[in-house]
């Protein structure tokens, strides 16, 4: 009772009530992706979806090319002798990884992978491209598909086999160049947040849960309607650890040849998987304006005159088009009652009902997706509107999902505390045993520490020993 219960409204009984059912209905029905393909973990990208997704993409890209990245693709195949280079990075993903064996009707004489993530591609080629300072920083990125052999059960969009991907790696001189890449990467990923309204924590993971060949990791969690959270980005310090094991060198400036510093950036498309299972509700999904894949349908509704109610439609959607406003007519024979719900189901921010009152009084009623609220509009002040719909639409829906997160934090003293589905937070004496004792105990990850310190002072949760640091624990998705 409490908490939990305020996250439901009447609207909203079954997100909260059985997430997961109500995800994986959600995500076919509204158009999103085709389950039905014969390789489990791997899903079809239907037009609406893909379109979503290209759109996130679209805003990942304006923000890492403004920060002087640049685009490249590299070959799917890695080979074995790659892959096998960085110690800790094979024993972390050898369990996951597809093989190449064969080709026609030969063995190959070396196996290839599947890129579970593009490391083992990249590093190999770096030194060719990194000769002296003058070559540093280093900044690319890639968007791709990327194979992962996950046991756990898969889910659309947050556990895939196969996942569309952004990865960006850079290069750097020194550690602190390195370290100004985290901070822009986090800058970066604050950005989108907002496009997509996504509120998250941004935590440095513990040594035993981070990315495997990486310094340190900072995870970027976000709350799922369960209460647990589920890892929205990946940002990396790598130091050396994989200059060092690929031979990764530059000639500085005082002449000595140095291994480069590294990090790496990835997203994937667990962020689509992210908006739906935050915004949605019993009605479908809930999208933001902003990368929306339709941000506007304009419903007729016929009863009389259907050429003068057609023609004004055709109107409003010129003047959007010319906007560059994504926006569709719904000319279907169905009955308004199906036409709204559809518009519903596919989150599609603003509707505009033209019926012969609006045609007659050159007015058009305003139905805001997230809230349902109507509101009748000039016909032409519709582009005005318009704006300023989407601008209050992005702000609040990031504000509720970031009040919801905050709703679900709870500060504790000690781990008989832990009772719910939520994240906790509580002080942690930083010693691996203790930690791992604090997640057999609760059945719960610590996820982290925060990456801007929060003050702290009390006592571990677990141990009782005095602490300055405090973690965050839950279950995760
Ligand atoms: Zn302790």
């Amino acid at each position: 009772m409490g908490k939990e219960d305020d996250r439901k409204n009447e609207d909203n009984g079954k997100k909260y009530e059985d997430f997961n059912n109500w995800y994986n209905e959600i995500v076919e029905e509204a158009g999103l992706c085709d389950k039905r393909y014969p390789v489990k973990g791997m899903n079809i990208w239907t037009p609406y979806g893909w379109k979503l997704m290209q759109n996130i993409d679209r805003e990942t890209r304006r923000l890492v090319n403004g920060t002087g990245h640049q685009e490249v693709k590299f070959p799917l195949l890695v080979p074995e002798k790659e892959f096998e280079k960085e110690a800790d990075h094979i024993a972390g993903f050898e369990e996951e990884v597809y093989w190449v064996t064969r080709a026609g009707r030969n063995e190959l004489d070396i196996p290839l992978l599947l890129r579970p993530t593009s490391e083992t591609a990249m590093y190999p080629v770096f030194d060719l491209w990194v000769r002296s300072h003058a070559d540093l920083p280093l900044k690319i990125y890639q968007m791709v598909n990327v194979f992962r052999y996950e046991t756990k059960q898969t889910k659309a969009f947050m556990r895939m086999r196969e996942f569309h991907f952004f990865e960006a790696h850079t290069c750097h001189a020194t550690e602190e160049g390195a370290e100004a890449q985290i901070e822009e990467d986090l800058e970066i990923m604050e950005e989108l947040s907002e496009k997509i309204c996504m509120p998250y924590l941004a935590l440095v993971r513990t040594d035993w849960d981070k990315f495997p060949g990486a310094e340190y990791t900072v995870g970027a969690d976000a709350l799922m309607p369960t209460g647990r959270t589920l890892q929205m980005a990946g940002i990396h310090q790598y130091k050396t650890n994989f200059s060092e094991a690929y031979d990764i060198t530059f000639e500085d400036e005082d002449g000595k040849h140095k291994n480069v510093h590294q990090t790496t950036y990835g997203m994937a498309e667990r962020l689509v998987g992210a908006i739906v299972a935050i915004h949605g509700d019993d009605k479908g999904l809930v999208l933001p304006p902003e990368v929306a894949p339709l941000q506007v349908r304009i419903v007729p509704i016929i009863y009389g005159d259907e050429e003068e109610v057609l023609n004004y439609c055709k109107d409003i959607k010129e003047k959007l088009d010319k906007i560059g406003i994504e926006v569709d007519i719904d000319d279907s024979d169905e009955r308004p009652g199906s036409k709204f719900y559809d518009a519903e189901l596919k989150g599609i921010p603003v509707r505009l009902d033209v019926g012969s009152d609006e045609v007659e009084e050159e007015i058009v009623t305003l139905v805001r997706r997230d809230t349902g609220e109507k509101s009748t509009v000039k016909k032409d002040e519709i582009l005005d509107e318009i704006a300023s719909t989407f601008e209050s639409m992005q702000e609040e829906m990031y504000e509720r999902a970031k009040k919801e997160l905050e709703d679900n934090i709870e500060d504790i003293e000690d781990l008989s505390d832990i009772d719910e589905e939520k994240i906790y937070r509580g002080g942690w004496c930083q010693e691996e045993t203790c930690g791992k004792e604090i997640e057999d105990i609760t059945g719960r990850d610590i996820l982290g520490t925060p990456y801007e310190i929060e003050e702290f002072e009390g006592e571990c949760v677990n141990c009782g020993q005095k602490s300055e640091t405090v973690v965050y624990i839950s279950k995760t998705h």
